[in-house]
Formats: C-alpha cells, sequence, structure tokens
C-alpha cells in the first residue's frame, strides 16, 4: 500500500505528471503493487479508484498523450494518429465490417461521441441466460452513479442540439416514437461536432483529461508510449509485464520495458486483451479467450432536406430513440468529419459532385442493432500484435438491421426530408418520394450489401461465475490466475443494448472496489 494518501496539488495542463516518450533514456525498468494495462475507459477508472485508497498504481498505455491543441480536424491525419491500423481495421466474414480502436491516452474515450446510457435492466438477465452471471443493474447501479459524478454526465441541452439533432427529434416525435436527448461526458460543450476527431474545445470529458489526471493526483505514475507484448506469469501468479517504448504516432519500436507488480489489470480494449493473453499462453484452459467476439453493427440512412440544415453544426449525437431497444434496435442522429461521410454518397462523375454540393443539406441518422444471434472471434496475428478478426453477421440479425431500416427510413420522412440515401446495394442510390421506400422492407437483404461498421465491441474475455463458460468472474478475476484481473468491454457476457462506455466504467469502478477488498 502507498502511504502517501494526501493529494498532489491541481495540474495546470490535464496532462501534466504524465510520463512521455522524450523522458524515457534506455531500458524501463519499474515495480509496482497494482500494475494496469490501458487508459481507456475500463483501465483509467481502475487505476483512479485504487490509487485513491492509497494503493501503489502504475497505468501503462501505448499510445501518446494528445492535448486539444493538436487535434486536428483533417479526418485522414487524424485517424493515422489516433487510431489503430490507420482507422482501417476490418472484421472479415460474411461481410468486411470496419471497427475502430483508439491508440492514444484515454483510448476510446478520446475519439467517441461521449454518450453515457445506463443499460436496462434486462439486459442483465440476457447476461445471466448466456454465462450464468448475478450481476444486476441494481448492483450497478451506484457504480454508474459515481462515474457519472465523476464525468458530469448530464443530457445534452438544447442550445447545442443544433438542427441536425432537431429533425430526428422531430421525425420521432411525429411517428410517436421515443426520443431523448442523449447524456454526454462533456462540460461546456460547443457543438462543435467534432468529436470524432478529438474535441479541440476541451469540453469532453475523455478518461485522459479526467480519470488520468485524478490517479496522477492520487500519486498513480502513468507511462505512455509504453507497449506491452507479454504478460508474466508463474503458475498461478502473474508477476508483471514486458514490452517496448513506441514513439509516438510512427509506433517505431525503441527500447526495451519491464514492469513487475503484485497483481496486474489488464484494459487493453477488447482486441488488445485477448491478443496479449494468447501471446503470453495464459487463461486458455476454458477455451473462450478470443472468442465470442459481439457487435453492435450500425447502418445510416442519409436525410436529405429541401433547405440547408448545416449538419456540422450540434453535438455529434445529440439524440436517440430507445422505442425499439428491447427488440434489439437503437436510434440515433449521427456526424462524423465530412472526408468519411463524402465516402457514402452515391453516384459517380456529375451526380457525385451534385451530391457533395449539396452537402448542407444532409443528415445520417443510424440504427445500431444487438446483433445477439451473430459472432466473432479474435486471433493474434502471427508476429503481430494486431487482431485477425472474424465474423459472421448471421442472417436474423440482417434481417432485424433490414426492418430497423425500414423504421429509420420513416423517422426520415417524418423529419420533413425530400429524399433519402439508403447506402444499401442492390437498391435505389437516391429515393425521392415516402412510397418508393418501402423497398427497404421488402428488398431481400444480405450481410454482404450492406457498409455496416462496429465501433461497439465486447465478450472477447467474457465473464462467468464457471471457469467453463468464462475467463474471468464477476468480480473481473482471470479464473485461471490469482492476479490477474480484466477490465474492458472484453468482459461483457453479451451485449450491452446501449453504447458501451459507461456499463465498462461502472464495472471497471466494482473492479476496483474488489480489489481493494483483497489487497
Ligand atoms: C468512433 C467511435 C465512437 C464511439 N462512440 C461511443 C459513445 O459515444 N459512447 C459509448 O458508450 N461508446 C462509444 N464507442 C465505444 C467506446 O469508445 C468503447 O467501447 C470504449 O472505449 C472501450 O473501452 P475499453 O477501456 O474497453 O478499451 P479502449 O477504449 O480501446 O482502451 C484500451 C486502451 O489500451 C491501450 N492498449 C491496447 N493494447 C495495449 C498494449 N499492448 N500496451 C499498452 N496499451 C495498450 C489502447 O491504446 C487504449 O488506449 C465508440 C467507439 C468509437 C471507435
Ligand atoms: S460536439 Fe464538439 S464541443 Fe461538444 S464534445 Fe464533441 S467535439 Fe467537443
Amino acid at each position: 500500500m502507498n502511504s502517501k494518501l494526501a493529494m498532489l496539488p491541481l495540474p495546470s495542463s490535464p496532462h501534466e505528471g504524465v510520463k512521455r516518450f522524450e523522458d524515457y533514456r534506455g531500458e524501463l525498468r519499474e515495480r509496482c503493487e497494482v500494475l494496469v494495462v490501458g487508459s481507456g475507459p475500463g483501465g483509467a477508472v481502475v487505476a483512479k479508484e485504487l490509487a485513491e485508497r492509497g494503493h501503489d498504481v502504475i497505468l501503462l498505455e501505448e499510445g501518446p498523450p494528445v492535448g486539444r491543441r493538436e487535434f486536428t480536424q483533417e479526418a485522414g491525419e487524424a485517424m493515422q494518429r489516433l487510431l489503430r491500423e490507420g482507422g482501417s481495421r476490418a472484421a472479415r466474414g460474411t461481410l468486411a465490417m470496419p471497427t475502430m480502436q483508439a491508440v492514444v491516452l484515454g483510448g476510446g474515450s478520446v475519439i467517441n461521441s461521449a454518450i453515457c446510457a445506463r443499460p436496462p435492466s434486462w439486459i442483465f438477465d440476457k447476461w445471466a441466460d448466456r454465462t450464468g452471471t448475478s450481476l444486476t443493474r441494481a448492483d450497478l447501479d451506484p457504480h454508474f452513479a459515481r462515474v457519472e459524478a465523476q464525468l458530469g454526465v448530464a443530457p445534452t441541452p438544447e442550445e447545442v442540439q443544433g438542427e441536425r439533432n432537431l429533425r430526428f427529434k422531430r421525425g420521432c416525435e411525429a411517428l410517436g416514437m421515443s426520443v431523448e436527448p442523449i447524456w454526454r461526458n462533456v462540460r461546456g460543450c460547443k457543438g462543435s461536432g467534432e468529436c470524432f476527431t478529438g474535441c479541440r474545445n476541451g469540453a469532453k470529458r475523455s478518461t485522459d483529461v479526467s480519470y488520468v489526471p485524478a490517479a496522477i493526483r492520487a500519486g498513480a505514475r502513468v507511462y505512455t508510449s509504453v507497449r506491452v507484448e507479454r504478460v508474466l506469469a508463474s503458475g498461478r501468479t502473474v508477476t508483471g509485464v514486458e514490452g517496448r517504448v513506441v514513439e509516438p504516432f510512427t509506433r517505431k519500436v525503441h527500447g526495451q520495458a519491464r514492469f513487475e507488480a503484485e497483481l496486474v489489470v489488464l484494459a487493453a480494449g477488447c482486441m488488445a486483451t485477448p491478443v496479449l493473453l494468447q501471446r503470453s499462453e495464459l487463461c486458455g484452459d476454458c477455451g473462450w479467450v478470443g472468442r465470442d467476439l459481439r457487435f453492435h453493427p450500425g447502418l445510416a440512412i442519409m436525410a436529405m432536406f429541401e433547405d440547408p440544415i448545416d449538419p456540422w453544426k450540434g453535438a455529434t449525437q445529440g439524440y436517440h430513440s430507445l422505442e425499439h431497444l428491447e427488440r434489439g434496435l437503437k436510434f440515433e442522429v449521427l456526424w462524423s468529419p465530412p472526408p468519411v461521410l463524402a465516402t457514402r454518397m452515391p453516384g459517380l462523375g456529375h451526380a457525385y459532385q451534385e451530391q457533395l454540393l449539396r452537402y448542407d443539406h444532409l443528415a445520417p441518422f443510424d440504427v445500431i442493432c444487438a446483433a445477439d444471434r451473430s459472432s466473432g472471434e479474435v486471433r493474434a496475428k502471427p508476429g503481430s500484435l494486431d487482431p485477425d478478426i472474424r465474423y459472421h453477421f448471421d442472417q436474423r440479425d440482417v434481417d432485424l438491421m433490414r426492418e430497423g431500416l425500414g423504421i429509420l427510413s420513416d423517422i426520415c420522412w417524418a423529419s420533413g426530408a425530400e429524399a433519402i440515401l439508403p447506402g444499401l446495394h442492390g437498391l435505389p442510390e437516391v429515393i425521392r418520394r415516402r412510397e418508393d421506400a418501402e423497398v427497404i422492407r421488402t428488398h431481400a437483404l444480405r450481410a454482404s450489401d450492406t457498409i455496416a461498421a462496429a465501433n461497439h465491441a465486447f465478450c472477447t474475455t467474457r465473464m462467468s461465475p464457471s471457469a467453463r463458460l468464462g475467463v474471468v468472474d464477476e468480480t473481473g478475476r482471470c479464473h485461471d490466475l490469482d492476479n490477474l484481473y480484466i477490465s474492458d468491454t472484453g468482459i461483457f457476457a453479451a451485449s450491452s443494448g446501449v453504447n458501451p462506455m459507461l456499463l465498462c466504467m461502472a464495472l471497471a469502478d466494482r473492479i476496483a472496489e474488489k480489489i481493494h477488498a483483497r489487497l
């Protein structure tokens, strides 16, 4: 235990005290009581909570700290700097489906839309059915409340919604569907719609500017640009990790790094944690490491309005509808950088140019699907830490998605769209009359007809009280090892139904409490 419980003074910059690539000379060798790998939502919460309870904590992160003045709106450059494989990572299977993971201090919380949603209680019944968990929403409510208070989670105010979000709201209301402002972890959001490339306004309470500084204030040591390559163990006991120092952005490999610890928490994310375990030949007995990968595939329809709506103005995602959540469908407003959306525009030559010219009239609305019948697998690529990702998008889930697209099309028309761009192979590129859009419901849609993307990923080190049915128990501890924990979305026993970050953080808060109780 760290005897220095007194807090250090508030830093002047949120990344003050973070150790960086420039600080390292030669081999890195350190010891600590608790070592946390990964500074995203799962890892940063554990590091802060344990440091504040007096433990000697080291937090390791492969990515560098990126300050708000370093963010760029240029999408290609931002993706190259902040995302794994430059943002081109994809799952292979019934379709090639892009899936993005960040490599930066703060992980996915730096580039996500800051949506914070508590899953409804029936989600945990589904978890119980799949792996026998007994965890309930009531068990997690105090943890949700603590995380929400730390991050200042609140509904998106009307002033920063912008016309794009307000049209979605109008569409849902006209159909009699429930619709609510999204709760987000932001403070003073200006509605600039740039969440994906990093918040230049410093409004987003990503973990690098919230939990990580709090962890440092409580005495935690935070090392960035350190890539863990192997977890070291002897029998049932983990002794630490080894890896390399990597240059920011180029990820060029430099010196060796070795950290010894009494307890290790892997929070490298749903793709990286199973790869680390496989490379380290750990936790293999149950057969679930890397298996049972679950996604929320998402599809968008662009609504085109007669009048310009300046869609870049307004919170990135400001309204959603949970009306069909129990059926596995969630509807949201969406925004992403212009070059990314431009890839979704139909047509060639002049036709394409015309669509681009009407860019200020467009609003993308999306549907995400719980996809409970689809699953995949993550395996370590030989000689690499990048995952080989396979995914089977089950036809029953594709059919459900088609139903969702039918509802999404209704929302577009009810919001006042004069045309829609469905973005599906085999359908017209532009539909100008509502009655013609019925084809979305009748078309025999296959997975390969869609341009789905999936940024919510889970279950690759799933939780179960049974060592036969899961990798970790309900406290996050690996069944096969006495002092190895996992705290990222990989431990979900099934879909979170809603956006996963807040659930990941509430579980992390609970895991920290359990670790503290046993140390
Ligand atoms: C574009 C986008 C938008 C999203 N929007 C939302 C949203 O609005 N709301 C929501 O709930 N969810 C959203 N998500 C999903 C959410 O961001 C993730 O579910 C969440 O970040 C997962 O947290 P994590 O801690 O499990 O993993 P991560 O956030 O991936 O963090 C893992 C960290 O570990 C580091 N790491 C990995 N391997 C190593 C290694 N070997 N050594 C050292 N460090 C390593 C990574 O660099 C990373 O920083 C979005 C995701 C994306 C991509
Ligand atoms: S919408 Fe703009 S100001 Fe608001 S959190 Fe996102 S990037 Fe920051």
